[in-house]
């Protein structure tokens, strides 16, 4: 029986993939053979999403649909309701695309806000800012380890093939079950309809018959399947070109085993990266010289691709929403990795913005440059020593010029990821070697492998683990692989011989893993001493602390090692029972959790109690606003990404130890994070420092402002050149929050911006004389010569803030001091008059 329908499509966006996948579920509930065509064109199989989708069926297209078999009828009717009225539906309601900026963290900052620049907001994850040309890495490249690989039988391949898709759509089918977004659930399941679309498996099917590898099938087939969506009118049909790379990546992903990300990129000049997901492995690969941004979509924010990201301080923003789609490939683009948005359409006035905040960076570092060549230490004389995390020697290069302590975590594993074998024990020598000699005589903490978890590696043919978060990772591993470990310490041991080297296990959860881990670094030596191959017989052995078991038992761990780390990306992952990279948990994952700190508290105790060093090289050891905590814990180190090592050891200084141990004090009596952070802001300047209002360094003498926004972002940013703001934009916006209400322009050409803000330390006036007036909506509409800036911390409830805003603004009016304001003409000129004539210095 064969019968049909013929009816115009009404849906406003046609049938793109969310449809299309409603179709092919209906018509697959029937046994006929079903076709659909637009207006007199091919009819295509109503059963494969790509197809519809590859028809670009637009709203007011007619169309006609064909079903021949003994339930035609059936199936036809079944469509009759489809397109009259539940595919409508569904549309409606679905929710509307959602604003990214209500989701994420990132602002546009006020300058830009100004200029009206389109932007796409994500989440920032590495601060700073790089330009460069798009690169667009869509991952789905064969790895080179299977290129030119033979075929076995037709049957293997295939049977590889089937079980790879079974797996995708068995995953994707869970998520989309799981999801509580109806919007999100259809995109799974549409995902899942491609992955078992029979146009995509046909073809894959063959390439296999023609002799390819189920991989190079993989490839070739989504390359080809792309290509025909690509050509196609509408952007959206065009666009689901990405949908299918999705797709066919995952596969690949199962049938080479996980080692589907190994692309190669080569980059020809300064680039910003754009990628759905990068492994750290890929980024490895790449000339880390010209990757100036990252720009990545659902990648972990505690993720080795954002460690080595901040690592390498490459800006970069995660959670951008098509991160491969947003971007022409050539184009130029801007990633800011401090608001967390990206810019892909950079006008002059926009190159403008990003070349004065340049300057700004290029006079805070001189400043703090040879600060941070110092020793930390606070007011009280309690010395912090502070270390970087790396992975590979380049970075400890970076970090010792910059005044690092040393390495307190060298990641080992990024050598034994991604790739087909083990490193041998002589590739490993060479690099860590070349790691303790960048390191030029300070401490390197090398961390044995922590396989496993998040981090799988193929040639050790892991064994499927339902929760490997708790499953065989870190030290579990070793015994099951007692070479792979032999040949590391045997490394590790040698490289000991040419600096100072201490060795450390992940993810030891007792005190019999502890002692076992001692043994086998002895037996090692042993071997060594037998062979007469040279190494340090008193190279500190320590363990990582992030299994909770281990924080009431460190006496007993305390009498087999020699010193401990915190890692605190993994304590707190097990001490919450949230998994670290896991948006939907995101919430509990905050080691400022009072329990949290009260857990610290006790392994430091315990640690010191039993004399031994103690350091933090987790995540949350590199925020600033955390050291008060780190030093209040009172640990020997902290760890951190390179790209934050000035600022802490700065911060360092403004700090007072004994006040940083009430402080945590009242921190842990805190009933939520909320207070805790409360607690933090408002300890802005712990150590009593007293800073003068005004001084020399906050005088701008002829200024290059153009315009408003340019004036207030350029005083603000002489506050944090001078140190008394870390967070310039919170202060920036906390400046135009008060301008909304009403315009500083006090008249005569002179301008008195203000706020109150959590992010100033002290209470600051900056002052800027511009060389050419601006527009600055002014009581008697004349332009601003005179910018000056007064900026008081919040936790200041003295009401200075007032008083000399009133005093300045009483003095404007008198025409003589403002002469004298416009004649003083270098800075320290300028200190001086305000000091005197506003009372500022006493
Ligand atoms: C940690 O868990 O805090 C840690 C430093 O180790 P990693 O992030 O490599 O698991
Ligand atoms: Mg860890």
């Amino acid at each position: 029986m064969q019968t049909e329908l013929r009816f115009i499509c009404d849906l406003p966006s046609g049938f793109h993939a969310r449809p299309a996948s409603i179709i092919c579920e209906v018509v697959r509930r029937f046994r006929s053979r079903v076709w659909l065509a637009k207006g007199d064109g091919t009819p295509i199989d109503a059963r494969s999403v790509l197809s519809i989708v590859g028809l670009d069926v637009h709203a007011g297209d007619a169309c006609i649909v064909r079903a021949e078999g003994d339930d035609a009828d059936s199936v036809i009717e079944a469509f009759r309701r489809l397109v009259e009225s539940e595919l409508a539906a569904r549309e409606e309601t679905q929710a509307p695309a959602a604003d990214p900026s209500a989701k994420h963290i990132g602002r546009l900052p006020p300058g830009l806000r100004a200029l009206n620049t389109a932007h796409i907001l994500g989440r920032p994850v590495c601060a700073g800012v790089g330009a460069g040309e798009c690169v667009l890495v869509g991952g789905l490249e064969l790895p080179s380890v299977l290129r030119g690989q033979n075929a076995r039988s037709v049957e293997l391949e295939l049977a590889d093939i089937h079980a790879g898709i079974a797996a995708v759509r068995e995953e994707l089918t869970k998520r989309a079950a799981s999801s509580k977004q109806r919007m999100e659930g259809d995109l799974l399941r549409a995902h899942s309809e491609i992955a078992g679309d029979p146009a995509l498996i046909t073809e894959i099917e063959r390439l296999v018959h023609s002799g390819r590898t189920a991989a190079q099938a993989v490839v070739d087939a989504a390359g080809l399947m792309c290509a025909v969506l690509r050509q196609a009118e509408s952007a959206y049909v065009r666009d689901r070109a990405v949908d299918v790379q999705d797709v066919c990546m995952q596969v690949l992903g199962h049938v080479t085993g996980g080692m589907s990300n190994a692309v190669e990129v080569t980059l020809e000049r300064d680039s910003v990266i754009f990628a759905e997901e990068l492994t750290a492995n890929q980024l490895l690969r790449m000339d880390r010289s010209r990757v100036r941004g990252l720009v990545l979509g659902g990648v972990g924010a505690t993720s080795h691709t954002v460690i080595l990201a901040r690592s390498l301080r490459i800006p970069t923003v995660i959670d951008v929403p098509h991160a491969t789609s947003i971007a022409a490939h050539g184009s130029r683009a801007i990633v800011d990795g401090t608001g967390g948005f990206v810019i892909t359409e950079v006008g002059q006035d926009v190159e403008r913005y990003y070349q004065r905040e340049s300057v700004t960076q290029d006079r805070w570092l001189k400043r703090v440059v040879p600060l941070a060549q110092q020793p930390a230490v606070t007011h009280d004389g309690v010395r912090l020593e502070i270390g970087v995390n790396a992975s590979i020697a380049e970075e400890v290069a970076g970090a010792t010029a910059m005044g690092a302590d040393g390495v307190g975590l060298l990641r080992t594993e990024l050598l034994f990821l991604d790739r087909a074998v083990a490193p041998s024990e002589d590739e490993q020598y060479d690099a860590y070697s070349a790691v303790v000699q960048a390191a030029a005589g300070r401490s390197v903490i090398i961390r044995t492998f922590d396989i496993g978890g998040d981090k799988p590696a193929a040639y050790l043919s892991m064994p499927h683990e339902e929760n490997p978060f708790l499953g065989v990772r870190g030290i579990r591993l070793y015994e099951l692989h007692p070479e792979l470990l032999r040949g590391q310490l045997r490394a590790i041991a040698r490289a000991s011989a040419l600096g100072t080297v201490k060795v450390m296990a992940p993810m030891v959860a007792t005190a019999v893993e502890a002692a076992w881990f001692r043994g086998k670094v002895r037996e090692v030596q042993g071997e060594l001493k037998a062979a007469g191959v040279a190494f340090d017989g008193a190279m500190p052995i320590g363990v990582m602390i992030e299994v909770p078991s281990v924080a009431l038992v460190m006496d007993h761990l305390s009498d087999v090692v020699d010193f401990f780390s915190i890692g605190t990306n993994d304590l707190c992952q097990y001490w919450m029972a949230v998994d670290r990279g896991n948006p939907g948990v995101g919430a509990l994952y905050n080691p400022r959790q009072p329990s949290f700190l009260r857990l610290l508290r006790q392994i430091v105790t315990s640690a010191k109690e039993r004399g031994k060093w103690i350091g933090v090289c987790g995540e949350m050891a590199g925020e600033s606003s955390n050291i008060p905590i780190m030093l209040g814990l009172g640990v020997d180190e902290i760890s951190v990404a390179p790209g934050e090592l000035r600022r802490l050891k700065l911060a360092v200084g403004e700090r007072s130890a004994a006040l940083c141990r009430d402080l945590l004090d009242k921190a842990m009596a805190c009933r939520d994070t909320e207070s805790v952070e409360r607690l933090l802001g408002e300890q802005t300047h712990l150590a009593g420092n007293v800073a003068p209002v005004i001084d020399a360094g906050l005088v701008e003498i002829g200024s290059d402002a153009m315009s408003k926004s340019e004036a207030v972002k350029e005083a603000v940013d002489a506050l944090f050149i001078a140190g008394r703001t870390d967070r310039p934009r919170d202060v920036e916006e906390a400046v135009w929050a008060r301008e909304a209400t009403y315009s500083t322009g006090l008249g005569h050409g002179f301008a008195v911006p203000h706020c109150k803000s959590d992010a100033v330390r002290v209470p600051s006036l900056v002052v800027l004389k511009l060389h050419t007036p601006i527009e600055w909506g002014s009581m008697d509409g004349q332009p601003v010569r005179v910018v000056m800036l007064l900026t008081i911390p919040l936790s200041d409830t003295s009401g200075a803030h007032m008083k000399v805003f009133a005093k300045l603004a009483r003095r404007l009016m008198h025409e003589e001091f403002r002469d004298r304001l416009e004649q003083a003409c270098d800075p320290a000129a300028v200190e001086r008059l305000l000091n005197d004539e506003l009372g500022l210095a006493g």
